[in-house]
């Protein structure tokens, strides 16, 4: 028999969340970002389940092919572009997106073969400075793509630093608009944050992740008060149990001290299935639907809880990690992270199965 860890990924809230999304959307279509093999969820089962999307956005080539190999047919945006010149032929070959950044990747559109034509976005840094073109720069490399006989199509974007936080997206929506007043193109700017929380910054175009998956983009909002589901459900079981005299210590470093007597539950969960090194005591977790405690250190294989309320927990009582009634957000902010890094941190050797 396997370990007993499970992740399962449930359709109907993939599909749910990306209505969720539709909502709020209005007329702009949406690409449902599924990059990082869907936070983590398997690239072609949320494709799958989230076909009624407009299109699918990615960063590998080999994401891209898999999802023409399964039969999509949708528009696939490549959010970094192409990497090197033997990328370009591609783009045509898979009817790919490719978000163009930089003057490099405007070059290597001119002198590589491209085989067809191609739709493309063009990124501006209005701010986050990590990718896209300044005024600076743009101009030139805009003319050049217009003289591009290959590119069919120019759709504008940008991308929000701080949708989710204290700044909000005003300053780099007005520098975009007026960097691009004179451009007659589509727009696409919010992520998962600017969809939920700014109406006036879509563009024709958004392209939420995080909320697809269930979880919320803000810190001081849960999913459930946007009717978000969790997609992703970790589950283990109790593989042992100790009973602690108090002064008994638990875990590596003996990080914990039991103060009294203590019953405590050793979960086959750790780092290595991608649960938080630095999930601190305390951080919760449901032991057979009821909520409790992490005690100790968490390690490579297993964590230790806290079984104090939980009558009759044993050797093969169930365990949520996080999804189903206890929010990924939650057990993330109680271990310093979040819930993206969670869910994209889901180590290969957990079986992941399809949930209804
Ligand atoms: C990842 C990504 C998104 C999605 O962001 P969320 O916060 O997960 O909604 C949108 N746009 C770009 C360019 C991205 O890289």
């Amino acid at each position: 028999m396997p370990r007993p860890i499970r992740a399962a990924i449930s359709a109907s809230a993939l599909a749910h969340n990306l209505s969720v999304a539709r909502k709020h959307a209005g007329n702009a279509k949406i690409w449902a970002v599924i990059k990082a093999n869907a936070y983590g969820h398997g690239l072609e089962r949320a494709a799958r389940a989230m076909e009624a999307a407009d299109g699918f956005a990615v960063l590998d080539f080999q994401e891209a092919a898999r999802l023409r190999v399964a039969g999509v047919t949708k528009p696939i945006l490549m959010l970094e572009g192409v990497f090197k010149p033997v990328d370009v032929p591609l783009l045509h070959k898979y009817a790919l997106t490719p978000v163009i950044h930089s003057s490099a990747q405007v070059d290597m559109l001119r002198t590589a073969e491209l085989g067809g034509p191609i739709d493309i976005y063009l990124k501006l840094n209005s701010g986050m400075n990590r990718l896209g073109f300044t005024p600076e720069n743009l101009g030139g490399n805009y003319q050049a793509l217009r003289e591009n006989p290959r590119v069919r199509s120019i759709t504008l974007m940008t991308h929000f630093a701080d949708a989710d936080g204290a700044t909000g997206v005003k300053a780099q929506l007005e520098w975009f608009g007026e960097m691009t007043k004179s451009f007659p193109h589509k727009r696409s700017l919010a992520n998962s944050a600017a969809l939920l929380k700014f109406p006036e910054a879509l563009g024709e175009w958004v392209r939420p992740g995080i909320m697809l998956y269930g979880c919320s983009p803000f810190a001081d909002r849960p999913a459930g008060t946007f009717d978000l589901k969790p997609a992703m459900t970790l589950t283990s079981e109790l593989i042992a149990t100790q009973h602690l005299q108090s002064g008994e210590r638990v875990g590596y470093g003996f990080s914990y001290e039991a103060a009294a007597e203590l019953d405590i539950g050793i979960v086959a969960c750790g780092y290595a299935d991608g649960y938080p090194r630095h999930a601190p005591v305390g951080t919760p977790i449901l032991v057979n639907g009821i909520r409790t405690r992490i005690v100790g250190r968490v390690s490579m294989d297993m964590i230790t809880v806290d079984l104090s309320g939980i009558p009759d927990a044993g050797v093969g009582t169930p365990v949520t990690l996080w999804g189903e009634g206890l929010s990924a957000d939650e057990v993330a902010a109680a271990a310093g992270t979040l819930s993206y890094e969670m869910l994209c941190a889901l180590a290969p050797r957990v079986p992941v199965t399809d949930a209804p």
